[in-house]
């Protein structure tokens, strides 16, 4: 059986807890590597190895980290079809959408090879007599970013990418559930020119989460995953004195004018509802057509499309969707339909059950549709993360979108529509963090920032973009007077421009 080791200060290194997780084949079910879990004492030790090799990389001019980063984009391109292959036989989704993981992630560290133009600072010459007055951003030091499931390679890069690029040494603690994208990641760091303990990688659960928590050398945490633990790891990092940011889980919904492009539209809900099994937090697992005509509509090329959505082993190229990541997750989805049914909503399609002929054992659920759900149930209110989409119908647009906008979650939200300033005005009045107009999945490009609002982001920074390069640095402000000479003079009261 393959182990997974930790990897500190450039090389693969044993844990010390003697816990391990198992790894699974989503498609098989089974085991197929086991993953170290750190003790306190393991992530000690990366954080001794980044701080270490943190000052010596802060010194490095930005232009230099910069080629670190265009080569190391360059070596995860020419490995693309190895990761891609070994993301998809621990995370369950199929090849292509594991290439797409990969790629989100690039994008972020293609950002990162601009860093020497993002860490320009601000100069004022003659603030006053003599005075001139710039800012410097510089790096916290050694910081930690703990990341979900379910994209192992993408978020990952989007915190290390810019981390990393503006002179910190990073922790990543991965998921558990499928950690050897992430070690390969850090590898390839290295290959790329990168100096060991700039990035290491340990493994790990709550243990490891704590042990970054409560470290006095870490200065900011960087956490992507379910809302609860986003919570708890924003208050417990805030309360140890760290800057954090804190995304967390999502219930998205994809509004449907009576003008879309139906054709258009039902695809895109198609893809955004059932790929990677709804184990996206930008997924759209709720669906909101207006009026009668469209929601019979609606319901009614969904099921056509269902009827030919294929299910499949993650390395099969026809395959639209794989497993999903663990049996307990399937177990949830399940329960999560038959409590859907058991509160009254209408079940057209189950997915429960599904087998797929070979992989009898594998973490398979079928594509699933509701009708008739309702804002009350307790179905609707929370997120699933499965293969699940459900149908609420509204009968004005003022109604539509207040589904949104009074969910607990505000992660992503989708209008389709022909009318531009209704588009403009949802948009603008709807209580969610980022909005697509005719796009199913609005996850902004590297550049702009990825965040969400209410329950699904705690903390006031972003992910990427210019909110990442503020996040993982601070700002100094310098005052700098060079008198022509005279007298000294001391004053007791405030300096002002007068
Ligand atoms: P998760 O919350 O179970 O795990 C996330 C991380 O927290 C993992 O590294 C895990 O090891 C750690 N963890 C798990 N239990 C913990 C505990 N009790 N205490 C401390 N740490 C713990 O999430 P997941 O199942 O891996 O990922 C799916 C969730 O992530 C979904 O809710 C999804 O919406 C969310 N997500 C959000 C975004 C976003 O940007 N908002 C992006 C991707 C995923």
């Amino acid at each position: 059986m393959r182990d997974i080791q930790h990897f500190i200060a450039g090389s693969a290194v044993d844990g010390t807890s003697g816990r391990f997780g198992d790894v699974y084949d989503p498609n098989t079910g089974e085991v197929q590597a086991k993953v170290a879990l750190a003790s306190e004492a393991d992530l000690d030790r990366a954080v001794k190895a980044a701080l270490t090799a943190q000052p010596i990389w802060a010194a490095t001019n930005p232009q230099r980290r910069a080629r670190v980063m265009f080569e190391f984009k360059r070596l995860v391109e020419a490995r693309m079809d190895e990761l891609a292959a070994l993301l998809s036989s621990e995370h369950g989704k199929v090849i292509a959408d594991s290439r797409g993981d990969i790629q989100r992630g690039l994008e972020v560290i293609e950002f990162a090879c601009g860093i020497p133009h993002a860490l320009k600072g601000e100069y004022t010459e003659g603030a006053g007599p003599g005075i001139d007055v710039y800012s410097m951003r510089q790096p916290l030091g050694v910081v930690a970013g703990i990341t979900p499931f379910n994209f192992p390679a993408m978020i990952p890069m989007w915190m290390f990418g810019i981390a990393i690029a503006v002179g910190n040494a990073f922790i990543l603690k991965p998921s558990e559930k499928d950690p050897s994208v992430p070690v390969r990641l850090g590898e390839l760091f290295m290959e790329a020119g990168g100096p060991a303990g700039v990035l290491n990688v340990v493994h790990g659960d709550k243990v490891a989460v704590d042990a970054i928590l409560h470290h006095p050398a870490i200065k900011a945490v960087s956490f992507v995953g379910s809302s609860d633990i986003a919570q708890y790891v924003y208050a417990t990092g805030a309360a140890n004195g760290k800057r954090v940011q804190a995304m967390g889980g999502a219930k998205n919904h994809g509004i449907i004018l009576p003008d879309a492009d139906l054709d258009q539209a039902i695809k895109d809900i198609m893809g955004a509802a059932y790929g990677s099994a709804g184990e996206r937090c930008m997924a759209l697992p709720v669906v909101v057509p207006v009026g009668a005509k469209a929601a019979g509509e609606v319901r009614k090329r969904l099921l056509a499309e269902i009827e030919t959505l294929k299910v499949g082993v993650s390395s099969d190229p026809s395959a639209q969707y794989g497993p999903v990541v663990s049996a307990a997750h399937k177990k949830k989805i399940e329960d999560y339909i038959q409590l859907g049914k058991d509160e009254g909503a209408e079940l057209v399609v189950d997915g429960r059950g599904f087998k797929l002929q070979g992989y009898e054992n594998g973490f398979f659920v079928g594509p699933t549709l509701f009708d008739q759900v309702k804002p009350e149930m307790t179905t609707y209110k929370e997120e699933i993360f499965g293969p699940v989409l459900q149908i609420v119908r509204a009968d004005s647009f003022e109604e539509a979108l207040s589904y949104p906008t009074k969910h607990a979650y505000g992660n992503g939200v989708a209008i389709f529509t022909r009318n531009g300033r209704a588009a403009r005005e949802f948009a603008s009045r709807v209580d969610v963090g980022m909005v697509g107009v005719n796009v199913p999945i609005p996850v902004p490009v590297a550049y702009h920032t990825f965040g969400g609002w209410k329950r699904s982001a705690f903390g006031d920074t972003n992910q990427h973009g210019m909110e990442g390069v503020k996040f993982y640095t601070k700002v100094k402000t310098v005052t700098a007077r060079w008198p022509e000479g005279g007298e000294a003079d001391s004053s007791f009261v405030i300096p002002t421009m007068k």
